[in-house]
């Protein structure tokens, strides 16, 4: 059976484009490069427990109105638990354990009584994030940085630290000091909205081939669309069209969406079609920022919460997975996002420095025994929202029945995966209009 549409790359865009195609009818063919699905948001096998690993920690949020379409499309909403009200457990470098627990009323008043009730935080930190209900509405310079911005909204070195660092890093997946301040604004926007659900966190408590990508895929094949792995896709433009090689093969689908991650847009268009000159030049001059989880197992459980925020320092979030997957998981993983300065080190230093923050910030670990530990680096996690950076394309191109998906796609959100679903979405409508132009 011959596929109308092609997508290529079967990551939360690739993926969330082709579903919602074969929604509307529509025959599909993914191509994926790697030998398994899911891209940034994959899975493996870990060889000695058995067990299923993220490749690191993915949290939602209830902002992600696209996202949480796309998983009813596949029927897994329900593995994704969302807190009633934004909650986070957080232990400061001294030591000391406190809860920052919104009520269930609109944002950003819940914010505001969160944090009134909050007793890791000082009067003087409570009204100046009073000021920040109004600040962070303001223009700044675009320049800044999110530390600069947050000063200039006049936040306390103890809310930077404790709240608007740990929100912007795992945000942004960039250190404060270099992501733009104007990214996070747009994304404290989006999330603290009227809407009291959209800044619950989303748990997802199945690992991400159970969430995501064997339900696209089995979703694709009961519509007559498939799946290749191990399809490594390359596109030409001839005659104004898009075909699409791999290994010995060309199709020459009606349309054609690339959802390859912007670092992989050279190898697709690999002769530079003079459409997307532009877009290839921006991809490759689009700095990257790394990820860096590390999973322990250990002899015994250590944490009391099923995630826990440890603020100022490398690793900034441990999960429970056993909490989160139930008894076929055992480890816990820690979580160092926009990790430049320790990417490079080597595995041991990795468990070491996460060993030595676990077990000053909670007692447990202290007598714990470490089983096993495997580290994951994701050395181009998501792009950078760093000030200067080059600007990020539109889904559309100038050549017919070519469009482009992925998370660096112009959405106006950072590298997530609700900006991956938008653009996915953004695509699939794209092709259906010319579909019917044609
Ligand atoms: C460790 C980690 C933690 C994260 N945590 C969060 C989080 O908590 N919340 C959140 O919202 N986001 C998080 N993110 C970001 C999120 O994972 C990404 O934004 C999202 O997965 C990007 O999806 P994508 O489909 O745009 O790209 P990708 O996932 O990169 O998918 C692109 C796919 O295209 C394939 N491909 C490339 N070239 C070709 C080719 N020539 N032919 C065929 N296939 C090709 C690739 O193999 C890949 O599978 C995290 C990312 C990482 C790495």
């Amino acid at each position: 059976m011959t596929h109308e549409v092609i997508v290529i790359g079967a990551g939360f865009a690739g993926l969330s484009a082709a579903t919602s195609l074969a929604e509307q009818g529509v025959r599909v063919l993914v191509l994926e490069a790697r030998p398994s699905l899911g891209g940034r948001a994959s899975v493996f096998t870990d060889p000695a427990t058995g067990e299923r690993v993220d490749n690191g920690q993915h949290v939602l949020i209830g902002a992600y109105r696209e996202t949480f379409r796309f998983l009813r499309r596949l029927g897994t909403e329900k593995h994704v638990y969302m807190q009633p009200g934004l909650a986070v457990d957080i232990i400061d470098r001294d030591g000391r354990a406190s809860r920052l627990a919104c009520p269930a009323i609109p944002a950003p008043l819940h914010l505001l009584v969160g944090a009134l009730r909050w007793n890791a935080i000082g009067w003087r930190d409570r009204i100046a994030l009073l000021r920040m209900r109004h600040g962070g509405r303001r223009d700044a310079d675009p320049r800044f940085t999110v530390r600069e911005w947050l000063e200039w909204h006049g936040q306390t070195a103890r809310l930077i630290e404790l709240l608007w660092e740990p929100l912007a890093v795992a945000s942004l997946n960039q250190s404060i000091d270099e992501a733009a301040g104007e990214v996070f604004g747009a994304v404290l926007r989006r999330t603290f909205t009227p809407e009291r659900n959209d800044s619950s966190l989303g748990l997802v408590q199945r690992p991400l081939d159970e969430l995501y990508t064997e339900p696209s895929r089995a979703y694709l094949e009961r519509r007559g669309g498939a799946v290749s792995t191990n399809s490594q896709a390359c596109v030409h433009v001839e005659h104004g069209r898009p075909l699409v090689h791999v290994r010995s093969h060309t199709f020459r689908p009606r349309a054609v969406i690339c959802a390859a991650a912007w670092f992989a847009l050279p190898s697709v268009f690999q002769d530079r079609p003079a459409a997307l000159v532009s877009v290839i030049d921006a991809a490759e001059s689009t700095a990257a920022s790394p990820i860096v989880t590390v999973n322990l197992w250990f002899d015994r459980p250590v944490t009391a919460s099923v995630f826990v925020g440890l603020p100022g320092r490398a690793n900034q979030w441990v999960f429970d997975k056993h909490a989160l997957f139930g008894e076929a998981t055992s480890h816990v993983s820690t979580v160092s996002s926009g990790a430049a300065a320790i990417v490079s080190h080597g595995n041991q230093q990795l468990v070491n420095l996460a060993l030595d923050e676990l077990k000053a910030a909670i007692p447990e670990v202290r007598s714990a025994v470490v089983r096993r530990a495997v580290v994951v680096r994701e050395k181009r996690a998501t792009f950078s929202v760093a000030p200067g950076q080059p600007a990020r394309p539109p889904g559309q191109t100038s050549v017919p029945g070519l469009f482009l998906a992925g998370d660096w796609i112009d959405t106006g959100l950072p590298a997530t995966i609700e900006s991956a679903v938008v653009s996915g979405h953004a695509a699939a409508r794209a092709v259906t209009e010319f579909l019917k132009s044609g």
